[in-house]
């Protein structure tokens, strides 16, 4: 005996369909025919995992504590912390993480006139934020 999904089922034969019957395959046939959400494959395996066994309320929790995370992360960078000559810009075409600047800046070859006290290069657009352990990161973004 098959079952509409196509596994096979599990009554035992020559039982003659009855109420146990109906509730059985009424229990299949709902496990089967929902959709179960697919987990992001970015996800690490551990919250693909772990994430769908809980209940709401714990998921709400996380999902409180996920927009938190994510503001922390996101968060400007103290300007005491950020290069002299820095100068913090308008972020207009980003996700608004860390504090975008524009800056100029030497290009560590010493016969250049940038290591002589001479014009330095740019001014460039850098966006300075803090990763996951805290250290200050600078991401180049292009001529500013
Ligand atoms: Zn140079």
């Amino acid at each position: 005996m098959f079952a509409v999904d196509g596994t096979e089922a599990e009554f035992l034969p020559y039982v003659t369909p009855g109420p146990l019957w109906s509730k059985r395959c009424y229990i299949r046939l709902k496990m089967t025919s929902e959709n179960t959400p697919t987990a992001p494959v970015s996800l690490p395996k551990y919250l693909r995992e772990g994430l769908p066994k809980q209940d709401v309320s714990t998921l709400e929790d996380a999902q409180a504590y996920i927009e938190e995370l994510i503001e922390f992360q996101q968060r400007p960078v103290d300007p005491d912390d950020l290069p002299d000559g820095a100068e913090p810009v308008e972020d207009e075409d980003s996700d608004g993480k860390g504090t975008v600047v524009k800056e100029k800046v030497t290009c560590g070859d010493d016969s250049c006139h940038c290591s002589k006290n001479g014009e330095k290069h740019g001014p460039y657009k850098y966006r300075y934020y803090r990763d996951e352990s805290g250290t200050l990161t600078s991401e180049y973004l292009g001529k500013a």
